[in-house]
């Protein structure tokens, strides 16, 4: 099998208690109740994350594989990827990894949403997969949300993955509490937009997670079947997906760069699941009056590029 390119760039990396105050000020604008602060990092073995690790901490690194143009116009299902692998190709075996991005449809025999929480393998230990795969469920339309493990042994994925890397450590992150939503955008949008604002042409990377504790959410599941036919625009690709409202709470994976300095990224994509089989990709809350958002952060240091597609586009990409 042919080596996938890898492309690395280092990131602006601002103090915690630098970019918990430029949240804190950005936020205020768009949400009606906010609380920014560095706290140590709460233990996310226990509930509602139950992850493989305590922490986010240590070497955090944005991970961008392959890439929308895989997927639309037509699919190119021979794109297909592994987290081991990846942990490798970022110089981290063992990293926890998080993030969003789509099954392997050789394994899965369908396409489905990806939400990796995988601790990949090391010489020490063999991988642990906490993922989530979200699909449509063939008995009636709506969502079916499954443990990865349940079914299958590996850790592969397909087409395209936004992730946060890291060793999984306990220390110092950023909470970021923001109730109310009186913006337009979204909460990683905002976070990304404020940020961007802030440091214009240093980019600067985050990642980390997010529960939704209140309030429902505008939430996507890709469709079992690939596209026959090309989907050209973004209209066609939102006609092609299938939208749900789904209730809190949502534990979201968020991945985002302020900006892409020129390496074909995708600067935003957040996936989530649940305990009550519910889950997908991220568009928004649909309750600005009710939403409650409780989030931990941290800046990445590097992001990596791999298999990057050589021709690209931006259709497909919210
Ligand atoms: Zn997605």
């Amino acid at each position: 099998k042919k080596m996938a390119k890898v492309e690395k760039f280092a990131l602006h990396v601002p103090s915690l208690e630098e970019l918990s105050r430029v949240l804190q000020d950005g936020l205020k604008e768009n949400f009606a109740d906010v609380q920014v602060s560095v706290v140590d990092c709460p233990d996310l073995t226990r509930d509602p994350f139950n992850f493989p690790v305590k922490g986010l901490c240590g070497k955090p690194r944005i991970v961008d594989v392959g890439g929308v143009p895989y997927l639309v116009p037509l699919v190119q299902k021979d794109k297909v990827y592994d987290l081991n692998t990846v942990a490798k190709q970022i110089e981290l075996p063992g990293a926890f990894i998080l993030g969003a991005g789509a099954g392997s449809s050789k394994i899965l025999g369908v396409n489905a949403e990806f939400i990796p929480v995988v601790q990949a393998e090391s010489e020490q230990k063999p991988a642990v997969n906490a993922s989530y795969v979200a699909q449509i469920n063939p008995a009636d339309g709506g969502c079916l949300l499954e443990k990865y493990s349940d079914k299958y042994s590996d850790c592969e994925f397909g087409l395209l993955a936004n992730l946060y890397a890291s060793l999984g450590q306990p220390g110092k992150v950023i909470e970021v509490k923001a109730n109310k939503r009186t913006g337009q955008c979204n909460f990683v949008t905002c976070m990304r937009q404020i940020i961007e604002k802030h440091y214009g042409d240093k980019p600067v990377g985050m990642g980390g997670t997010f529960v939704i504790q209140k309030g429902k959410a505008k939430i996507h599941i890709m469709p079992p079947e690939f596209s026959a036919c090309p989907l050209n625009t973004d209209e066609e690709v939102n006609n092609w997906l299938k939208f749900f409202e789904m209730k809190a709470p949502l534990i979201c994976q968020p991945v985002l760069v302020s900006r892409d300095p020129g390496f074909d990224l995708r600067v935003e994509h957040t996936h989530c699941f649940s305990h009550h089989g519910e889950g997908g990709h991220y568009h928004n809350d649909t309750t600005p009056d009710s939403v409650q958002y409780l989030g931990y952060f941290l800046p990445a240091e590097l992001v990596f590029r791999i298999d990057r597609p050589k021709e690209s586009h931006m259709i497909g990409r919210d």
